[in-house]
């Protein structure tokens, strides 16, 4: 037992040694790096990093304004735990307006456009205002996940902003994330206890039942290939690593 603790800790050790060095590089590289945080638990070991580091990334969130009380309530504490400014950018209202008056306010149970077309105006474009300048992104997204993300590379090109973009957990594994977590005493949302590994709006996940996939939860009346915001799309190439000369 003790064996294996002292083995899960340099595990441990190392992977977060490896993301370290690679938050290095991009702050060293990328003047106006930015962290996108939707405060998941990847999200949050991310942030650990940067600000036990302090890293010059800045950090971002989408308010949806359809987020659940404890993610709000977990932005604060992040600001109060790491005295980390944390930029929040919300949907356009006339465009909500117009959708809502359209379709009604919970228009995205109905069919996988309307959910498209919600998730666009409250993700998919502040994110785009949310990057505007920016030289290089990163997230938390894990391969994993689920089969949208399985294709997840620690670096690829994010063809949509023409931007670099670095996920730097994408091999890790949830395990290792917790552990993470509790060994730094993280910040976490509650509703991780509560059998919600992915959170993202309110109205669009739920619990998950044991066995299930861990992002089975989220949008769980659509297919699993549709399981997606438009936050993450696929980037156009990965960069080539040539031996010997460093990335
Ligand atoms: S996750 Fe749901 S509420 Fe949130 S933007 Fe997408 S469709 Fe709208």
């Amino acid at each position: 037992m003790l064996l294996e603790m002292i083995s899960a800790g340099k595990s441990l050790d190392r992977r977060g040694a490896e993301a370290l060095a690679l938050l290095h590089r991009i702050g060293s590289q990328h003047a106006s790096a930015t962290l996108a945080s939707s405060f998941g638990a990847e999200d949050m070991v991310l942030t650990n990093l940067i600000a036990r580091h302090g890293l010059p990334i800045a950090i971002f969130t989408l308010d949806t304004g359809r987020l659940p009380g404890e993610t709000y309530d977990l932005i604060d504490r992040v600001h109060a735990h790491y005295a980390l400014p944390v930029e929040v950018y919300c949907p356009d209202t006339r465009a909500i307006e117009s959708y809502v008056r359209d379709n009604g306010v919970n228009a995205f149970y109905r069919g996988v456009e309307l959910r498209q077309s919600c998730c666009a105006i409250r993700k998919t474009e502040p994110l785009a205002r949310a990057l505007a300048g920016r030289s290089a992104w990163i997230s938390g997204q894990r391969r994993a996940q689920s089969a949208t993300r399985s294709a997840v590379d620690i670096e690829e090109i994010d063809a949509v902003h023409a931007l670099p973009k670095f996920n730097p957990l994408a091999d890790w594994s949830e395990d290792e994330v917790w552990t993470y977590v509790r060994a730094h005493r993280v910040p976490y949302n509650p509703l991780h206890d509560l059998g919600f590994p992915s959170i993202g709006c309110a109205p669009c996940t739920r619990a998950i039942h044991p066995g299930e996939d861990i992002r089975a939860g989220r949008w769980w009346w659509e297919s699993a290939d549709h399981k997606e915001c438009g936050l993450h799309r696929r980037p156009l190439r990965i960069p080539v690593r040539i031996e010997g000369v460093p990335a």
